[in-house]
Formats: structure tokens, sequence, C-alpha cells
């Protein structure tokens, strides 16, 4: 018998494709597909497919190559995390947030980060490795399938890779993953309610804007100079500030789209007046957005999170230069919600339990 396939890798096309191998009309490619994107993710549950076809796609195909684990809900209910165990036993997190203008996902796009960011719990194990596009869709179907349990069908509106890893750096995976989920096949979102992290890997943000895809980019940039800069992020000393910012100047003049700076403010490294005051500068005519993150404290990590009057007067600066800011909602933090952080905590308490501890 030939290996499953994970038929969430597929375009339409290719599973009408793969399905013709099989003698089955291809028709039929746009039925699973509806089934899976409305996030039926077992064949037995596909109801206008025979039990014999069923049995046969069941044999050719694996559907969602991870399993839940764990789910957390925050004390108000706006946030809930998941943990995913993939098929070679690594763990993953996601997030489904919920918004006013709809509801938004947070997805992992790589098992931990090289980029070593110091604030940062998806750096601390290392790298594992990259997730395929099949992975990404998982999360969100299998996140869909779950929370469809008590509601009629869970609509996902937005999609943010906030979660483990660096986006750029699974770079062909992430982009076949964006527009998969863009196919009207598939989930028909919008690139617009799509954004795409990045810890600014140049090379790479200028490729994204010629893909044609007019998604949000959000630069974590978390400090106003390089030389502060690369005491948090070491992918600094590969690219400068002022070369981030010409290449998401790029990015704006290709897409139109706005782009946005990520600013964790972090107690006396990078929440000072003067640094406020830089930020501002530098940023001049850019017309960056600004968005401003208290940043979660993860366990073993020395960084602390700002005052309130530091957070606020940081605020303050950036608008009295006319820069457009805003602060982050912060939904997740009682769930252990900043990236890699429930992946990071559960490995410590799976730690202990096999040390008996
Ligand atoms: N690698 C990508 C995407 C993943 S992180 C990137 O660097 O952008 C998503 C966002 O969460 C980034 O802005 C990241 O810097 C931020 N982040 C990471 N750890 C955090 C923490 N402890 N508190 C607040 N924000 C954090």
């Amino acid at each position: 018998m030939k290996n499953p396939i994970d038929i969430l890798e597929l375009t339409l096309s290719q599973l009408e494709s793969k399905l013709k191998d099989m003698d089955i009309a291809g028709y039929r490619a746009k039925q699973i597909y509806s089934w899976l994107y409305r996030g039926t993710l077992d064949f037995t549950e596909m109801t206008n497919i025979s039990k014999d076809m069923q049995n046969r796609l069941s044999n050719r195909f694996n559907i969602a190559n991870l399993k839940m684990l764990e789910s957390i809900e925050s004390d108000d209910g706006s946030t809930i995390k998941f943990l995913f165990l993939l098929k070679d036993e690594n763990i993953i997190e996601c997030v489904v947030m919920e918004y006013s203008y709809g509801n938004t996902i947070c997805i992992s796009t790589q098992v931990g980060c090289k980029m070593g960011c110091s604030f940062c719990a998806s750096s601390k194990g290392g790298f594992v490795r990259d997730l395929s596009t099949g992975e990404m869709i998982s999360q969100i179907l299998t996140a869909k399938s779950e929370l469809s349990k008590d509601t009629k069908e869970y609509n996902i509106k937005n999609i943010v890779l906030m979660g483990s890893g660096e986006p750029l750096d699974n770079y062909d995976n992430t982009i076949k993953f964006l527009k998969m989920i863009h196919d009207p096949d598939g989930l028909n979102l919008s690139y617009r309610n799509m954004t795409l992290s990045t810890c600014g890997i140049v090379d790479k943000i200028y490729k994204l804007s010629e893909e044609n895809m007019p998604i949000t980019l959000a630069i974590s940039l978390h400090a106003p100079n390089d030389s502060i800069r690369r005491k948090i992020m070491p992918i600094s000393s590969r690219y400068s500030i002022d070369d981030i910012f010409k290449a998401s100047d790029h990015y704006f003049q290709e897409t139109g789209r706005r782009i946005t700076l990520e600013y964790a403010l972090i107690d006396g490294i990078n929440d000072r007046y003067e640094d406020a005051l830089e930020l501002g500068k530098r940023i001049g005519d850019y017309g960056f957005h600004v968005n401003i993150i208290p940043i979660n404290e993860i366990s073993d990590s020395v960084h602390r999170r700002s005052s309130e009057d530091t957070i606020s007067q940081f605020i303050n600066v950036l608008r009295d230069q006319n820069i457009n800011v805003s602060r982050r909602r912060e939904l997740g933090t009682s769930i252990q919600g900043a990236c890699g952080q429930l992946r990071y905590d559960y490995l410590g308490r799976y730690v202990k339990r096999l040390k008996g501890e």
C-alpha cells in the first residue's frame, strides 16, 4: 500500500488529480474540500460520500496531522489556547481570540525558533523544525472543529502568524499556506485579514513584496536603535533598522498595505523617555503604525514588564510626535498567551512529571 498523503497539503486541483488516479470523479474533490474547510476532519462524517469511498479515501489520505493535547480558556472566555501534538510527537500551540470585529487565530509556523530573541519563549528550547503547509492548515481546521462542537460553525475571520517560529524563515511553506487559505474553495479569507509578523528578514521582505498578496506585514522592532536591538534580538547583527525600514517602505509602496511596528516594552531596556523620542524621530514620515505591547514575563527570563506610568509616557511621547500608535489588548496573559509560552510551560511540566517531581 502507498504511504498516506496529507490531504491538507493539496490544492484543489492537486486533490482532483490524486482522485483521478484512484478512478474517483473530479467533482468529489470539491465536496471533500468543502467538508474539510468547514472543520469536518473525518471521512466517515462526510455524508454525501459512500461508505466504500470513505474507506478508500481513509486508506489513501491522512487528514489533520495533529491531535489536540490540551485547551485552556481565559477567565473571561475571550481567548482559547490549544496545544497540539504532531505526528513526530513535537508540540505546537495556537490561540483563538474573540474580537468585536471577528475571531482571530494565531498560528505557529515552526517548532521552536532560530531567532533567539531574549524575551521570547519560542526560542528557549532552540529550533526543532519547520512546519509543513498541511500542519499550518491543520491548526486552523482542528481549532475550528473543536470550537464548532458548541456552535453550528465557528467562523475564523483573521489569521495572524504570531505563534512560535519565524514565518519568513519557513518561506515557501508559509506562502503556500497563505495562498491555500485565500483560495475561494479553501477558507476564502481575504489577504487583508492575514498578518505576517517577522523579526525583519530583509531579503525575504523584498521577496514577499513581489508575491501579489497584500497581507499585513508586522515588524517586530522592539528598539529605537541597533545597539539596543542587538542586546535583545540577535538578528540585528544581520540586518540594520535602516535596512528594515527601507524594505518595509518598499513593501508598502508595492502592496499599499500599511506596516505595523511591534514594540514590546521591557523595563529598563527599551522603555525610556529618550527611547520613545528616538523611535518617533526615526519613524518620521514613514507612516508606520506602532503597536505597543507590554511584555509578557516568561519564566527563566530576566526581563520585566514596564510600569503603567512608563507605558503611558512612552505612548504619549510617540503621540506628541504625531506617530500613529496603539496599545495591544492583552488577551492571553492569564493563559500564558505570549508566543511560545504555553508550549514552554507544558514542556517544563512534562519534564518534571518524567522526573517524578
Ligand atoms: N518570529 C516572528 C513571529 C512570532 S512572535 C516575529 O518575530 O515577529 C510574535 C510577536 O510576539 C513578536 O512581535 C514577538 O516579538 C512578540 N513576543 C515574543 N515574546 C513576547 C513576550 N514575552 N511578550 C510580548 N511579546 C512577545
